[in-house]
């Protein structure tokens, strides 16, 4: 395991608006307010919504666009770099009209409808994601704990 401490900072409070990207409001936010690590959370509805799936064989994520209205029931993620460039990973629980659940790793064109975000900075070493060979993925970089 690799580890690291971090203090919290200050907590922004989001009303997203309709009509736009979530990932990209909260990027533009995070980039705007120089927020470099930060854990998020956030609830609404949107139009639509692209998830992945990562396949852990292949190391390629599966994407799955749903084009219908649903809730957003529960976002979480983080902020960290990538890539020298500040970067949301974000994965979200969504309900349909029907309340069949659809879930994963949330994309850009995920289409707010309305939706509240809730950004908690945090204050510590550079969180930064490095390409990792095992998982295929670009993952935190810390110090061996
Ligand atoms: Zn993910």
């Amino acid at each position: 395991m690799q580890s690291a401490t971090y203090q919290r900072k200050d907590t922004h409070v989001l009303r997203l608006t309709s009509g736009e990207d979530l990932l990209g409001q909260i990027t533009q936010y995070c980039n705007e307010h120089k927020i470099d690590a930060a854990e998020i959370t956030a609830i609404g509805a949107v139009k639509q919504a692209m998830l992945g799936f990562y396949d852990q064989d292949t190391h390629e994520y599966e994407k799955h666009s749903v084009d219908e209205p649903m809730e957003l029931l529960q976002a979480s993620g983080n902020v960290s770099y990538l890539d020298e460039e500040r970067f949301v990973h974000l994965h979200g629980t969504f309900s349909d009209e029907e309340g069949e659940i659809v879930a994963g790793h949330i994309f850009e064109n995920t289409v707010v409808f309305a939706g509240e975000a809730v950004i908690h900075e945090l204050d510590g070493p550079d969180l930064v994601r490095e390409f990792d060979e095992k998982t295929g993925l670009s993952l935190w970089d810390l110090p061996a704990s």
